[in-house]
């Protein structure tokens, strides 16, 4: 089935960007065939998606990707057009006839196909035990084969060192090695400043070359901080008000005009054209060739160059806490009143947790959803509306964290195969840079939180723990 937006859209935009083949359109836009023809949009009133575009997102990602983030969910799957995934992989290539594929494609359809066969084995399943003392009871935390990721997980950062084996849970308490950790300072703490920084000199660091941009912003690890995007409009936009000035500034210094004669005009539009044609230049492929917003190269300006040497420590610097403080500790009874819709979908795809580095070890947090999301066959099924716990596996790697999440209920799972933005599992991978010890973890309240030693903290820890 192609994808289609209800009319419960509230045109917030969010998904159109997201689109890998450009197939969602405002309302009242008309909408571009591959050919280049143009015809009349198909919603006057909401954002809505051409058919003959649309993917299934099937070629890029192994889920949709308007409706991972579309904030009222109304991206769903059209009843009207049923379409295998051959069909939907033949029109990726045909969109994208310049794309390598990979010979196995990113598909949403291996979601419905893994789907019912995890069944049986979740019958049985039990979740973990909400208590601080479940770290050393090992078996709510099995050590399974992980199933399939339902949203595209960034890579560790060291892909090679994946296939080590992983690291054990350790037999010491959970608040022990708490305590181990957290005798050390936050590592990174300062780089808060350093991000403060980045966010505000955005103007000058959209000067840089695209990949530094795009480095950066990776280390920043938040687009409402730093992304290459952004930035390049602020840097485009100083230059409109700073090339005017400078080409007067000339004029006088260098040419000996008065300001207040009327030759200065000149130099005014000189340096505003100058500024105009860079941006034109710098955004060639939205301005020219009308691409998408997903296929622009953020281009730097020519002195972006002489500006490398600063940014490139300001990204291992940013980097170090990126991960930090994304979660509160409080978990579910926390001092948050109010319903956050949009944190609660991201919590369903795993992407609310926080890292915390210590020289030690580190911190790991994860929020887990906690009300199950609308779906007309709720009622039917007769599930309430409190998530029930999730089955959680914790795996540790030489290369970083892994936690699986599982929808154990079947009618849960009945209910994520055809909700939108509901994935019955996800995978949730952290990078660690250093080589971890072991790790004991608890969950409760709607909180897993992991602790990794690191191997410097050998000596710290009871003789009965390096006994065993
Ligand atoms: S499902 Fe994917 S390809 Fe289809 S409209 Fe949504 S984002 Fe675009
Ligand atoms: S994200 Fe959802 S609500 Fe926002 S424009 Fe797209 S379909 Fe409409």
């Amino acid at each position: 089935m192609a994808t289609m937006i209800t009319d419960e859209c509230i045109n917030c935009g969010a998904c159109e960007p997201e689109c890998p083949n450009a197939a969602i359109y405002q309302g009242g836009i008309e909408w571009e065939a591959l050919d280049g023809t143009k015809h009349p949009p198909l919603s006057n009133d909401f954002f809505y998606i051409v058919p003959e575009k649309c993917t299934e997102c099937v070629g890029f990602y192994d889920h949709e990707a308007c409706a991972a983030v579309c904030p009222v969910d109304c991206c769903i799957p059209d009843p009207e057009r049923p379409e295998t995934e051959d069909a939907l992989a033949v029109r990726a290539k045909e969109i994208h006839p310049e794309k390598e594929f990979p010979v196995e494609l990113p598909s949403r359809f291996r979601k419905a196909a893994s789907a019912p066969a995890a069944a049986p084995q979740a019958s049985g399943a039990a979740p973990l035990a909400p208590t601080a003392g479940a770290t050393m009871v090992a078996a709510p935390l099995r050590m399974a084969r992980f199933g399939k990721v339902e949203r595209k997980i960034e890579p560790l950062a060291t892909p090679a060192r994946r296939s080590g084996p992983s690291v054990d849970e350790l037999p010491i308490d959970f608040e022990e090695a708490l305590q181990i950790v957290q005798a050390g300072a936050p590592i990174g703490a300062g780089s808060r400043l350093v991000r403060l920084a980045v966010c505000l000199a955005q103007p000058l660091l959209g000067a840089l070359p695209a990949a530094a941009k795009a480095k950066l912003e990776e280390a920043m690890g938040d687009r409402r901080i730093f992304s290459a995007s952004g930035s390049t409009g602020f840097n485009i936009m100083l230059h409109v008000l700073l090339f005017p000035l400078l080409a007067m500034a000339f004029a006088v210094l260098a040419e000996g005009d008065s300001i207040y004669t009327r030759g200065l005009t000149n130099w005014f539009f000189l340096g505003m054209s100058i500024s105009i044609a860079e941006c034109v230049w710098r955004l060639r492929e939205a301005v020219i060739r009308a691409r998408p917003l997903s296929e622009v190269v953020w281009r730097g300006s020519i002195y972006g160059y002489a500006l490398l040497p600063l940014a490139l420590p300001l990204a291992s610097r940013a980097g170090a806490a990126r991960r930090m403080g994304e979660v509160g500790a409080e978990g579910f009874y926390g001092k948050e009143t109010s319903f956050d819709e949009k944190r609660e979908r991201e919590r369903r795809y795993g992407e609310i947790y926080s890292l915390e580095e210590r020289p030690d070890g580190w911190i790991f947090r994860l929020e887990l959803p906690r009300q199950i999301p609308p779906s007309g066959v709720k009622d039917q099924l007769g599930v309430g509306g409190a998530m029930p716990d999730y089955d959680l596996t914790t795996r540790v790697l030489p290369g970083g964290l892994q936690v699986h999440g599982r929808v154990v209920d079947e009618r849960l799972r009945t209910i994520a195969a055809s909700a939108p933005a509901f994935p019955a599992d996800f995978t949730t991978e952290v990078p660690l840079r250093e080589r971890p010890l072991g790790y004991v973890q608890r969950y409760g309240n709607k909180l897993l939180e992991v602790v990794v030693l690191k191997v410097s903290a050998v000596e710290k820890l009871p003789r009965t723990a390096n006994a065993a």
